[in-house]
């Protein structure tokens, strides 16, 4: 997943909401589901499921023995082997059958094994060992994603120990590559698009409750959309020379003024269903000017000095439309010599639906300069906004409510990055919901010494429970 979005900061800071905070837990306490929950925490932590390491294999032999040991069949299991650009990965899917009768579509449940990678020796706590001191769980994917794994993994086994049976098959689909080359999710989202077309997808990976810093929560996050990633490399050749005989041309003036006039450019603001209800929430959770322009713009989106003011926000800009930056820079060989070429790296987050070879014409037309050879970097993957259905929001709600009563629900788009683009990219409606409980000050992900408030860890664990529940009862 990515950092929640900087919005959630600025709702935290805001310090406005009365809702009550999550109590401590007792750890002598522990109910016989949250001890097995915290078990398996601690020991798909200890796998370092990192590029370079090839230890997601054992960890899906692990799980695949928990499965096992619950009464999951051989047939519900599939474990399935990948390279992905030469490191061998797997994926697992483990379908939780509905009992006789059941007609209705299955319901995909994400998350991803592999971690970004952590260095013992930059940490003040060993990475792949949980440790629990001053109200924290530490550790490598404490949050990104082995809580959302753990999570989803116990509530299976808690519910067939219950010898309950959902009324729709469920199916976990773990991923073994989401943080470098997701070549195990896009195999995976073909195999349930062509062999389980589920109804929708939830995702593990991204949302949850956003809390302020005095631990009041303030929003639960839904991310329901996420932009495209795409990467440009911007170059200008030329002949170069001797720096004391300059020439007319030149690559670095070329390229710079190419640069400025990106600089200058504003993408068209662009308005979905999705982008204003979330504006017209966040804008009642935000004091001042600036939550005063999110409401007008929710209300009007070509309100413009709505927009200005929202342009003007960093945490703000990125829903308005597509953004692209420049974000490297390299040019010449010698103090002395004229450049024989410049390059520049420019950064794009494509606004959902718009497309990354329109946004390539765009940025060409706003260069108008044909000695500037664009080229794409990266992938691209493109996803829609996700409709938050009204039996996916009604079981949230019931969930939520348990834990937080009136919660408000916030639907965002998130700058890209999780398993649930391919989905999306397939048909999917698929919304990432997981069950934490943040503070911004507390979001480590990918960072050094990753952490998960131990309330949250605990206050979390009924929260699939109590939607699937209510989703396939
Ligand atoms: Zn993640």
């Amino acid at each position: 997943m990515q950092k929640l979005s900087g919005r959630t900061a600025l709702l935290l800071a805001a310090g406005i909401f009365s809702a009550q905070p999550v109590l401590a837990q007792d750890a002598a306490a522990l109910t016989p589901h949250q001890q097995l929950a915290r078990d398996i925490y601690r020991d798909v932590i200890a796998f370092r499921t990192a590029r370079g390491q090839e230890q997601v294999p054992a960890m899906v032999s692990y799980l695949v023995e928990r499965f096992k040991k619950a009464g999951f069949s051989d047939a519900d299991i599939r474990v399935t082997d990948y390279d992905s650009d030469g490191e061998k990965t797997q994926g697992l899917m483990i379908t939780y059958r509905a009992k006789a009768g059941g007609t209705e579509k299955p319901i995909v449940l994400l998350g991803h094994m592999d971690v970004v990678d952590a260095l013992e020796k930059d940490w003040v706590r060993p990475p792949f060992t949980l440790t629990e001191e001053d109200g924290y769980f530490f550790g490598r994917a404490t949050m990104d994603n082995k809580y959302g794994i753990t999570n989803l993994t116990s509530t299976f086994l808690r519910l067939k120990a219950e010898g309950w049976q959902p009324s729709r098959d469920l199916v976990l689909v773990f991923s073994g590559d989401e943080e470098t080359g997701m070549i195990s999710t896009e195999a995976q989202a073909k195999y349930v698009a062509e062999n389980i077309d589920p109804a929708f997808v939830l995702n593990s990976d991204a949302g949850g409750v956003a809390l302020a810093e005095d631990g009041t929560p303030v929003a639960f996050q839904v991310q329901s959309a996420e932009k495209t990633y795409a990467t440009y490399e911007l170059t200008v050749n030329n002949p170069g020379g001797h720096s004391s005989r300059p020439r007319a041309d030149n690559a670095i003036y070329e390229l710079a003024a190419a640069l400025e006039k990106i600089a200058a450019y504003k993408f068209p603001v662009q308005a979905t269903d999705l982008t204003r209800s979330y504006f017209a929430t966040a804008g009642k959770l935000t004091p001042g000017e600036l939550g005063q322009a999110m409401l007008r713009f929710a209300a009007d989106p070509s309100d413009a000095s709505a927009i200005a003011t929202l342009q003007a926000d960093p945490e703000s800009v990125g829903t308005l439309g597509t953004t692209c930056v420049a974000t490297m820079l390299q040019a010449g060989h010698a103090e002395n010599a004229l450049p024989q070429s410049a390059t520049a790296t420019v950064n794009c987050r494509i606004f959902p639906g718009t497309g990354a070879a329109a946004t390539e014409a765009r940025l060409k037309e706003i260069v108008g300069n044909d000695d500037v050879m664009f080229k794409l970097i990266t992938d691209v993957t493109e996803s829609p906004e996700s409709k938050l259905r009204a039996d996916v929001k009604a079981a949230v709600r019931y969930s939520l409510d348990k834990r937080y009563p009136g919660l408000t629900i916030l639907p965002y788009m998130e700058s890209g990055g999780t398993d649930g683009m391919h989905y999306r990219g397939l048909g999917y409606d698929t919304v990432a919901i997981s069950a934490a409980a943040m503070k911004a000050s507390d979001m480590f992900a990918h960072g050094l010494n990753e952490r998960l408030p131990v309330a949250s860890f605990y206050g979390g664990l009924d929260h699939w429970y109590w939607i699937l529940k209510k989703l396939a009862e």
